[in-house]
């Protein structure tokens, strides 16, 4: 099945899907008990029978869905007395051992208020202890500026937190900020400070975030529990194993959307007074100066702004050339990169936890009868599909970055064609300052490095042609990979891994016909782009923005 068929075949799918969900947001708007009389019908009477099946399947593993609050699926315990905590979904004497201190929620992934159903779980354990809760922020070397992206990464991040703990304050929730390389560190610091009962974290992937939570977790002495405040269903509810490609994990997502993919809710009041004990102190403006002195090598990019009102502004608010709904309309048009509107542009704002992927979900599959489903069903693809399966690919892999984690025939037909002859191999910097001899490549390139964005269409080719242009396959996939976390407001992200090692490693897709340099590996080139769209017009809008952006 070529991707093509495959996202064809999605549409259909999704379009069910997205039905049921459409239903199902009938039923949980109407909070007060009464059922749609939607369910009458026939669409929905297949709904109905999906959910009792998927219900009934999930007692018997996991705890089930509570009626109301946080769907205690999407929290797993990462400790002994997590795990009871985790199960029961309530408190017991056993499971808090030290005494009533605050809940500490670790703020990691998902850096918002709305729609975070980590915060949210955290908040039901304060109410429900009576606890003070307390947000716990580690910048470490990213946020100070140290990291691979610099102050482009850095500052979109800190301004986004300057702007949630003003909002958690107003709420009576306090947030301690930590520095330093060791970020398990100072999350347990905070935990000693407040003398925690409870933490609960959000959930990543990636490999030092779950080590930094294991290593909290097993010396906290406290509940520790996890929740998947990211995916749309629940990583480990879509799946227990690595994925083979999108139509393997499609149907598992849909099985369980209508559960899932919920209508938001306000996040509930805390009952106790903060500690007096723990006055944030977290100077933000000193903080984002620092990362921005430090982190001068990748400056930052203009013109997006951070923080989860920018985020939700760029989701739905006219003024602000909002994606929904006029743009998504245009989504049929998302594979051209002269067409930059069609689509959403979100991803920065996703990857930073300023805005749910569920939210944005959300709000899109309530546009049926006013946007066509094709681009609807287009959109949830993206962003659940394709977005959960690089979840599952990092969450399952553990060498979801190095050409080790790629399939065998991928591995084995790159190694055959590691030494053929290449036309052109260019170092580093090189291609980082987009001077190769493709002026289509060097666009994309200068959309990356000025802008910190690039057309989903051109990361394809960009990256297929580094895999042309180096001198191995390691190197291509470390060369992009190094390039994409640095420049890309987005990047640091499964997404971006994935999106390397499905270009260079052929990750989630199948065997080709054989040719050079790529062996199997699927194969793009320049006439293709230019039967797609006009490279010409492309070119030439980056260079303009270029030449706009240097003469400010
Ligand atoms: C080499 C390469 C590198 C990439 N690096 C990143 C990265 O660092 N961070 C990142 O978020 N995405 C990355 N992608 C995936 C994809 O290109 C971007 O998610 C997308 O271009 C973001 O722009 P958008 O928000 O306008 O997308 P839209 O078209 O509006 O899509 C909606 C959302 O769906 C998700 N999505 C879209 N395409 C994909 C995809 N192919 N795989 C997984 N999720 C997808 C994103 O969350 C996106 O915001 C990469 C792809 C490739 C080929």
């Amino acid at each position: 099945m070529t991707r093509d068929s495959a996202r064809r075949d999605a549409g259909g799918m999704l379009a069910a899907g997205a039905r049921r969900v459409g239903a199902f947001g009938a039923r949980v708007a109407s909070r007060d008990g009464v059922r749609s009389t939607r369910a009458a019908t026939r669409r929905g009477r297949t709904w109905r029978w999906r959910a009792r099946t998927t219900a009934a399947r999930g007692a018997t593993t996991r705890a089930t869905a509570r009626d109301d609050g946080v769907d205690a699926r999407r929290c797993r315990g990462l400790n002994e007395s997590g795990a009871r905590l985790s199960n029961s979904g309530a408190e017991s004497a056993e499971t808090t051992p030290n005494g009533r201190g605050p809940v500490v929620y670790w703020c990691d992934r998902d850096r918002r208020l709305a729609n975070n159903d980590a915060l949210a779980r955290a908040m039901e354990l304060a109410n429900a202890r009576r606890a003070p809760l307390v947000v716990a922020v580690h910048a470490g070397r990213d946020l100070m500026g140290d990291g691979v992206g610099g102050a482009r990464r850095a500052v979109f991040a800190l301004e986004g937190l300057k702007e949630l703990e003003g909002d958690l304050r107003r709420r009576g929730v306090e947030t301690l900020t930590t520095t330093g390389d060791d970020a398990a560190r100072g999350i347990l610091e905070t935990c000693a400070r407040v003398d925690a009962s409870a933490v609960v974290c959000d959930f990543t992937p990636l490999r030092e975030g779950r080590a930094a939570r294991r290593a909290v977790a097993n010396v906290v002495g406290c509940p520790m529990i996890e929740v998947d405040a990211h995916n749309v269903v629940p990583a480990w509810v879509t799946s227990d194993k690595q994925e083979y490609a999108a139509r393997t994990i499609r149907p598992k997502i849909h099985r369980n959307l209508a559960e899932f993919l919920t209508a938001p809710k306000v996040l509930g009041d805390l009952i106790a007074a903060p500690d007096s004990l723990t006055p944030s102190e977290t100077d933000w403006d000193a903080l984002i100066d620092e990362a921005r002195r430090r982190g001068a090598h990748v400056p930052e990019v203009r013109g997006v702004k951070p923080g989860e009102r920018a985020a939700l502004a760029a989701l739905l608010d006219p003024n602000e050339d909002c994606f929904l709904p006029q743009r998504l309309m245009l989504y049929g048009e998302r594979n051209k990169p002269t067409t930059p509107r069609a689509v959403s542009r979100l991803s920065p704002y996703l990857n930073h936890g300023q805005l749910s992927p569920r939210r944005a979900a959300w709000e899109a599959a309530q546009l049926r009868g006013i946007v066509d489903d094709e681009a609807i069903d287009s959109y949830l693809e993206e962003l659940i599909v394709r977005r959960e399966l690089s979840d599952n690919f990092c969450l399952y892999n553990p060498h979801y970055d190095s050409l080790q984690g790629a399939s065998q025939w991928a591995q084995d037909t790159l190694a055959l064609h590691a030494s053929d002859k290449r036309e052109f191999v260019y170092d580093y910097g090189t291609l980082e300052r987009a001077n190769t001899h493709d002026e289509l490549w060097n666009a994309a390139q200068k959309e990356l490095y000025y802008f910190g964005r690039m057309h989903g269409f051109m990361r394809m080719y960009w990256a297929k042609k580094i895999l042309e242009w180096t001198s191995s396959p390691e190197v291509a996939l470390q060369t992009s990979i190094k390039l994409n976390d640095a420049y890309a407001l987005d990047g640091l992200d499964p997404n971006g891994y994935v999106g390397c090692m499905w270009s260079i490693a052929g990750v989630h897709d199948q065997g080709w016909k054989e040719r050079a340099v790529f062996g199997k590996v699927r194969y793009m080139n320049y006439a293709g782009c230019k039967r797609k769209f006009k490279i010409e017009e492309y070119v030439q809008r980056v260079d303009d923005e270029v030449k706009a952006l240097l003469a400010r």
